[in-house]
This record gives C-alpha cells, structure tokens and sequence, in this order.
C-alpha cells in the first residue's frame, strides 16, 4: 500500500474555472476549464491518508471530521477506507476517472490540500502519476491545463 503523508490530493474546490480577457472589437468572451481532478479522484482511492490527530481535534482548530476518521497509532489518524487494501477514502464522491470530488473539501486534512496535479503548476507530481497509473489512466500533461474556450 502506499501511504500519503507530506502530500495529498488537492485542488477539487473548482469545478470551473473562469477567467475574462478581452478580444478585438472589445468583446469579453468567457473562457471556461474544467478541472482535471474532477474527472479523476484516483489519488483519494490509492494513498493511505495519514496525518495528526490534531487536524480532527475541534479544541485546537483541527476541521477533518471525526467520524471520517480511524487511529493508525498514537499520533496518526486516517481517513477511513484508506487502510484498505483497495483504499477509497470514505469522503471520496463519484467513481474514480469519470466525475469525482472531495465531500469535505473545505475540511480535508492537510495532506491532501498539499497534493499537486501534475502540471498544474509547471511541474510534474509523482504522487498525481502514480496514483493515475494506478487506475489506469493516463498521466495529465501540460495540454490538460490549456483553458478551452466556451462561449460565453
Ligand atoms: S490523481 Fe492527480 S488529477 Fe487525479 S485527483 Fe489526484 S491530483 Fe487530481
Ligand atoms: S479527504 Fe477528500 S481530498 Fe482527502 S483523500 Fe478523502 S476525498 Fe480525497
């Protein structure tokens, strides 16, 4: 099993993304992206979601939800479904390389908000490859995170 511990998924807060620029005659036209997490999920059904107690401890500003979660050992807490031996995080909504997306984003533990999707920012994850290898997908390249263009 691998286990996530510094970093984790991440950046499924935006179904859309949108962004105005201007266009000849001044037109505004709206240019619209769907994120790539969202139709993927893989990396929340490969990793062992570990992370300290304290994330979950209301008392001292921890926001992962409790019941969400199971001991691992003294310090450790993890998401439950994740010590599976075909992990699915529990808070894991939709089917993995299809439609996807955190049911506690704003409350996710912080490995997973450290979580990079390959090339969302210039450089390739081993964690996002990984786990997309593992499900059988393929690995998102630059081209995933040019903006298409809808209309507005
Ligand atoms: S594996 Fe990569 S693309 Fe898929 S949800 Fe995780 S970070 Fe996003
Ligand atoms: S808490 Fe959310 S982001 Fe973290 S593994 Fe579970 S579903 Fe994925």
């Amino acid at each position: 099993m691998q286990v996530l511990t510094v970093e984790g998924p991440r950046t499924r807060a935006f179904d859309v993304l949108e962004s105005r620029c201007c266009a000849p005659g001044g037109a505004l036209p709206t240019f619209r992206m769907v994120h790539p997490c969202l139709s993927c999920g893989a990396c929340c059904a490969y990793f062992r979601v570990a992370f300290h107690w304290s994330e979950a401890d209301a008392s001292l500003s921890g926001v992962v939800p409790p019941a969400l979660t199971e001991t691992l050992d003294p310090h450790r807490l993890v998401m439950r479904g994740t010590q599976a031996s075909r992990p699915r995080c529990t808070a894991l909504q939709g089917t993995v390389g299809d439609a996807a997306h955190c049911g506690i984003y704003e409350r996710r533990p912080s490995v997973c908000r450290e979580v990079e999707p390959s090339w969302e920012f210039g450089r390739p994850s081993a964690q996002c490859d990984k786990a997309r290898l593992g499900h059988g997908l393929s690995l998102l390249t630059p081209d995933d995170w040019a903006v298409a263009a809808t209309a507005a």
